[in-house]
């Protein structure tokens, strides 16, 4: 049986090594359940649908750092402007413009991921690890106004083969490195690499992880 929010929370961060964060992943769950969360301590957030995340929004306390990780339409990025602490899922060069032109708009600067593809669903979103490295050799973030990259998103193929889990965060984690330090070194600040969910968070950890999303180890099964 799972325990409180709270439990499961203290859980997973005592099995966190330092400089890796949690990202309570709170989609589908209500306020009462976020605010469990809260008080334990809980201050990253992330959610995965626009309305969903602006209506929980002014719920919450003032302090929550909400992350925006779910597929984004370049329509629907207005609303997170000046008020996500990070945009984990930019999956195009076209939704990073669009991100840039709004927060230049709105007079903010925007923290974003860029999301891989490594996984072997052909459904999910994001760059290959060429795509990437192109974009960073290319040096295309330098025409960025108000957009700072702070790191990789990425998700392993949805299997029980171990293998083919920890060989897809290496995939993450090699792209990462050779962007940071051979490809585009002076880019500063870019030093997140956000992989792992629940079932798959210590394999995670243990191939360079530095920010966890975990949702049903936290609150239990979401009801859709
Ligand atoms: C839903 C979601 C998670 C959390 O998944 P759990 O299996 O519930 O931990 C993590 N990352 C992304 C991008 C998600 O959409």
């Amino acid at each position: 049986m799972m325990g409180t929010v709270a439990d499961n929370i203290r859980r997973i961060l005592s099995t966190l090594p330092q400089g890796v964060e949690l990202c309570a992943v709170s989609k589908f769950h209500p306020v009462e359940a976020l605010m469990e969360a809260y008080d334990a301590g809980q201050r990253i957030f992330g959610e995965s649908r626009v309305q969903e995340l602006t209506a929980k929004m002014p719920q919450m306390p003032a302090d929550v750092r909400w992350h925006f990780i779910g597929h984004l339409q370049t329509n629907k990025v207005r609303p997170l402007i000046g008020r996500v602490a990070m945009i984990e899922s930019i999956d195009s060069q076209r939704l990073l413009d669009t991100v840039d032109a709004e927060s230049l708009r709105a007079g903010a600067v925007t923290r974003v991921l860029m999301q891989l593809h490594v996984a072997a669903e052909d459904t999910k979103f994001g760059f290959t690890p060429d795509e990437l490295i192109d974009y960073f050799r290319n040096r295309s973030f330098e025409r960025l106004k108000a957009t700072h990259i702070c790191g990789v998103m990425g998700m392993a193929t949805n299997t029980d083969d171990t293998e083919r889990i920890v060989s897809d965060f290496r995939t993450i984690a090699d792209t990462f490195r050779a962007i940071r330090t051979d490809i585009a070194p002076d880019l500063r600040g870019f030093e997140i690499v956000s992989m792992g969910m629940s079932h798959d968070y210590r394999a995670a950890v243990d191939c360079g992880s530095t920010l966890v999303r975990i949702g049903t180890d936290i609150f239990g099964e979401r009801q859709y």
